[in-house]
């Protein structure tokens, strides 16, 4: 299940965790905003590094002062256990452990003469191996020999008070000799002081150490590529694509206001087959964390998809709590767009936008998730890894279905292009609140001339199957259907492994019928995972007989799935038109 979730060519945002109401709102209403200065020390251990933190705040005028502790973010629940020995110092401090008020959150209540200066303390260290294996290694603080990347959420201890409150901060950085340093709030400053919301403070990503610096400009603003590891590409190239990347994604919007940005790119995992690439979106920043020789062409999607999420969901409002519900919406329609614009910008060429909406149909019929109710996103995104792709199944195949509604209903003059950014455009407005179902319909409906709930409800709240007609995706595509068999082993090949007898056979199945049966010693064997292509290959001995077992790891049932493809015999005005 995990290797499934390591291979999805996708990456998740998640925003900020933050308590809501709750029994001790009126105390947190009261504090003062503190100016925070942190002094973070980089110490080389057996593991790695660790940083030494020293945080200075002037204490509430209450005498009484919360401060967060790093606990829960994204597929972390765990990321309190890389914080040691808090302290606190200051006049008549007294530290209450509190606990238990929710789950997402770690606090420590500190009674204090009113207004007296803190001086907190505390450590970060590695949870896990030094070098990360998988994403969600990768989501608690990488505290490495030659580097760290951390994400906020992980290592910074806060005040609590309300999450968009903006707060001076400081941070002075004693690194070792020669470190390279860049984060979502500059580059190459080990002195650092800057205005930001407690919540964006936490949700950046923060690295020093042998990364590779590369910069270069969109309408003069910065753009920051801090790359380390060994690829099958030059710096330069990466640095080429990712400019034109962000060239074509501003235009789209619109938007040239960001006036500082980073992108990193980390090695994570071990080399693998097939591309195997995760990447997380931050403040002023994104995270890319590619396994060791993925080519630069299996990052264009990525790093599409992830400066998207600049806008979508974070600029268009944000999404309403609990944001999975609109995981459709964040994730879905921002692989929607990251094939669109790829498109339109000549970086994929039609014959790639065919191909990748003829996987998405092909996964999305074979899913057992793609008819669960959107409720099931809350509770299972990061539990089933089929749960997980189908936010991203179901929001690009609806968005698909939306536009062409949107494209029909207007003759042409309108698409999801606009409904895009008029959602951008309100959430510039002051008040203007995070998105939601009905906000989103509401935008909608505006270009459409109708609402559009009923599909709304139908598609993404009840899960029903999303088909996509002949001309779903314009003039340039044509749709054939295809029936095939799908990748099914037959047995459970991870007991078998860990046994060597072959276990979990499935009656009536290509495995089974080649005469592979439970308990048969496995002296070997032959398997390309998801390849419906290559023979199964198992050396097995059933009593005495020592037998190599062939088949091809296929269902039995053949799936009818749609498949698209560009049409022959195009000319040339309509062939440069089909990203529309
Ligand atoms: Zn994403």
């Amino acid at each position: 299940m995990n290797s499934t979730i390591q291979k999805m060519v996708a990456c998740i945002f998640v925003t900020a965790v933050f308590l809501a109401a709750s029994a001790t709102a009126g105390v947190q209403t009261k504090l003062p905003a503190p100016d925070l200065r942190y002094r973070v020390e980089v110490v080389s251990v057996a593991s790695g590094v660790e940083w030494r933190v020293a945080l200075k705040m002037t204490g509430s005028a209450a005498g009484l002062t919360e401060l967060e502790l790093p606990a829960k973010w994204a597929s972390r629940d765990d990321l309190e256990k890389g914080i040691l020995d808090f302290q606190v110092a200051g006049e008549n401090v007294v530290v209450e452990e509190i606990s238990d008020i929710d789950d997402t959150i770690k606090l420590r209540r500190i009674h204090h003469k009113p207004g007296t200066a803190l001086a907190i303390q505390y450590r970060v260290i590695r949870i896990g191996n030094s070098d990360p294996e998988s994403q969600k290694d990768a989501y608690s603080p990488v505290l490495n020999a030659s580097y760290f990347q951390v994400i906020g959420h992980g290592a910074w201890v806060v005040p609590r008070i309300e999450r968009n409150k903006r707060l001076n901060i400081a941070i002075d950085w004693a690194l070792p000799a020669g470190w390279s340093i860049a984060n979502s709030f500059g580059v190459g400053k080990t002195s650092q002081a800057f205005n930001t919301s407690l919540q964006n403070f936490r949700h950046a990503l923060y690295l020093a150490g042998d990364f590779r610096i590369r910069s270069f400009k969109v309408r003069n603003q910065p753009v920051y590529l801090a790359i380390r590891g060994d690829w099958g590409f030059f710096d330069e190239n990466l640095a080429d694509l990712t400019q034109r990347i962000f060239q074509m994604e501003r235009d789209f919007w619109n938007d040239h206001s960001q006036p500082f940005f980073l992108v990193s790119v980390i090695p994570v995992g071990r080399p693998l087959d097939g591309p195997n690439i995760g990447g997380t979106a931050l403040e002023n920043a994104f995270a890319m964390f590619p396994a060791p020789r993925t080519q630069i062409k299996d990052l264009r999607h990525l790093l599409t998809h992830e400066l998207l999420h600049n806008w979508n969901p974070a600029r268009l409002g944000g999404s309403k709590e609990p944001e999975q519900l609109l995981y459709w919406w964040s994730e879905g329609v921002t692989d929607f767009y990251t094939q669109r614009l790829l498109l339109r910008s000549g970086l994929n060429s039609p014959e790639e936008f065919a191909s990748a909406y003829s996987k998405l149909m092909k996964e999305y019929a074979q899913s057992k998730a793609r008819n669960l109710p959107n409720q099931k996103i809350e509770t299972d995104f990061w539990k089933d890894a089929e749960v997980g792709k189908l936010p991203y199944q179901r929001g690009m195949l609806f968005a698909t279905v939306l536009d062409q509604s949107l494209r029909e209903a207007s003759n042409g003059k309108a698409s999801l292009d606009d409904v895009m950014r008029d959602i951008f455009a309100a959430a510039k407005k002051p008040g203007a609140k995070p998105m939601d179902a009905a906000l989103l319909n509401a935008a909608i409906a505006k270009r459409l001339g109708r609402s559009y709930a009923y599909e709304m409800n139908r598609y993404i709240e009840n899960g029903e199957t999303i088909e996509l007609n002949d001309t779903a995706l314009g003039p340039c595509f044509e749709k054939k259907m295809l029936a095939f068999r799908a990748y099914e082993l037959g047995f459970d090949i991870e007991v078998t492994i860990a046994r060597r007898k072959v276990a979990g056979v499935v009656p009536g199945s290509a495995a089974y019928e080649a005469g592979l049966r439970d308990g048969m010693t496995a002296n070997g064997w032959s398997v390309f995972r998801g390849d419906t292509t290559r023979n199964v290959e198992m050396n097995v001995v059933d009593g005495e007989t020592r037998k190599t077992i062939k088949f091809l790891p296929v269902s039995k049932a053949e799936i009818v799935t749609p498949q698209f493809y560009l049409r022959t015999g195009l000319d040339q005005k309509v062939l440069q038109n089909c990203g529309r």
